[in-house]
């Protein structure tokens, strides 16, 4: 094989329909939900599988290797995956994809991504008025939700970091500040491990305690900062959780929004995986208050159905992107200072950058932004009901009503276990079923305890398979 013909149009053409059709045929399948969710192999025995495969003379045709990667994945289009919250990708999102592997724009600069950066603007302005953030609001896209809340929690010290009434410049002078953000005890570990990468340390990092519904309690808030004058610490920016990761729980985003105006701090809410809420009539009511954010962040991966990693993050006032970083990199831009839109890549993390809007432009441009929509009431109402089959079941005890699609509960039997022997019941339920693959749920737990963990992340997932989960898991004692 020699470059001529790895770049042969034509191969492409004939590897190509191959492949989408091997990729439908697997759609198919997944879907049905006939076959497992995840035919699990221990590490070490898959990468002896692979090494073996590695050693092997190359093979000119793609395809059985394309076949075995597939077989050898959790299949998300499964409706009985319902573990970590990874949105069963929408065939033509995934399409988009292939378009955009190809065309590779670059993105950073405008020239190598002119399309691409006018496709970012217009999505991320679309979804920053759809969370009512106003006139000003813009916004970028990122890969992935840790590094947005980064991004965010960056431009928030840029901003509010500084020493009050100096010019002190984060970016120039480095932090002097013994700077802190405030967060739910449940916030995603991203949040905290953002705060060690900016050298806020633990100390930096103050974790407000939760309420019995897994959500900030936000009356303690005032207490919480006073304490952190008293130990020497600014505080800039207030997290809020929109929903929280393990229960999906939804913080009071009002009364955050009212503090940090109160005291004059940045608010940032961590909407990656709930703050599409915004978009439902039904559940709109769960991120009340998110339009007073500074800054929002939304994966689109796990609640809009594009494939990883596709992230906004958005901002209220789409000028203060610019101020998260000041470089200056005379090869790639002109003006430092200049705020135009199209040269991304001096608002993101990234310099290449992958041409993700592509793939949320292409959704909304062919089914319409009622697709998220549909979506959202969908898995969220799944939620409902399947609470209240765990409730209906003596032997399964629930943890909290859900408000989103996350749903957390556990086997109890008939109540007269030990909190060790039940925590231990759990993990062996869930161990049995990953075995199993037909389904596939998670774990996390809660103050000590272990709970069984399902977000359920696929429109197709019926009532009666998630009757045949609890079936599967009285089942296994
Ligand atoms: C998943 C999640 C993140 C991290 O996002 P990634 O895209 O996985 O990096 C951050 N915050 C919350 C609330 C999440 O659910």
């Amino acid at each position: 094989m020699n470059l001529d013909q790895a770049y042969s149009p034509d191969a492409f053409r004939q590897q190509g329909h191959a492949l989408i059709d091997l990729l439908a045929d697997h759609l198919q399948r997944a879907q049905t939900g006939t076959q497992p969710t995840i035919n699990y192999i221990e590490p070490d025995k898959a990468l002896t599988y692979w090494q073996t495969d590695f050693e092997q003379p190359i093979q000119s045709d793609p395809l059985p290797l394309f076949t075995d990667m597939i077989e050898r994945s959790i299949h998300v289009h499964n409706p009985r995956f319902m573990g970590h919250q990874i949105a069963p990708p929408l065939p033509l999102s995934a399409l988009t994809g292939v378009l955009t592997g190809l065309l590779s724009q670059g993105m950073g600069v405008y020239e190598m991504g002119m399309t691409a950066n006018a496709l970012e603007r217009i999505v991320t302005q679309w979804l920053a008025q759809k969370l009512n953030l106003g006139a000003e609001a813009g916004g970028l896209l990122t890969s992935g939700g840790t590094l947005a809340n980064l991004t965010a929690l960056l431009t928030a010290r840029a901003i509010v970091g500084g020493t009050p009434d100096s010019d002190h410049n984060v970016w120039e002078d480095g932090t002097t500040n013994r700077l802190a953000i405030m967060v739910s005890g449940e916030a995603h570990y991203c949040v905290d491990r953002a705060a060690r990468i900016m050298g806020l340390g633990s100390a930096g990092i103050i974790k407000i305690p939760v309420n019995e519904r897994y959500q900030m309690r936000t009356e303690l808030m005032d207490d919480y900062l006073e304490q952190a004058k008293a130990d020497g610490l600014t505080v800039f920016a207030v997290v809020g959780s929109a929903c929280s990761t393990s229960t999906g729980s939804y913080d009071d985003l009002t009364a955050i929004a009212d503090f940090c105006t109160r005291h004059n701090l940045w608010f940032h809410a961590d909407g990656a995986h709930g703050g599409v809420a915004a978009l439902s009539d039904t559940y709109r009511h769960l991120v009340q208050g998110i339009d007073r954010a500074d800054s929002v962040v939304i994966d689109f991966h796990k609640m809009m159905m594009i494939p990883a990693l596709t992230t906004a993050v958005l901002y209220r006032r789409d000028a203060d992107a610019y101020r998260t970083f000041q470089q200056r990199a005379q090869y790639l831009w002109t003006d430092a200072d200049a705020k135009d839109w199209f040269n991304s890549g001096k608002r993101t993390f990234e310099c290449t950058k992958l041409m993700m809007s592509a793939k949320i432009y292409a959704i909304l441009h062919t089914y319409g932004e009622r697709i998220f929509t549909e979506y959202i009431d969908t898995v969220y109402g799944l939620a409902r009901r399947f609470a209240g089959q765990i409730r209906n079941r003596p032997t399964l005890e629930l943890a909290i009503e859900p408000e989103s699609n996350i749903v957390c509960f556990r086997h109890v039997g008939d109540g007269s276990d030990t909190p060790a022997y039940l925590n231990e019941r759990n993990a062996q339920i869930r161990q049995k079923l990953l075995q199993d693959g037909r389904f596939y749920i998670v774990q996390t737990t809660l103050n000590g305890q272990l709970w069984l963990r399902v977000s359920l992340m696929n429109s197709f997932t019926t009532d009666a398979q998630l009757s045949e989960l609890l079936d599967d898991i009285t089942a296994c004692i």
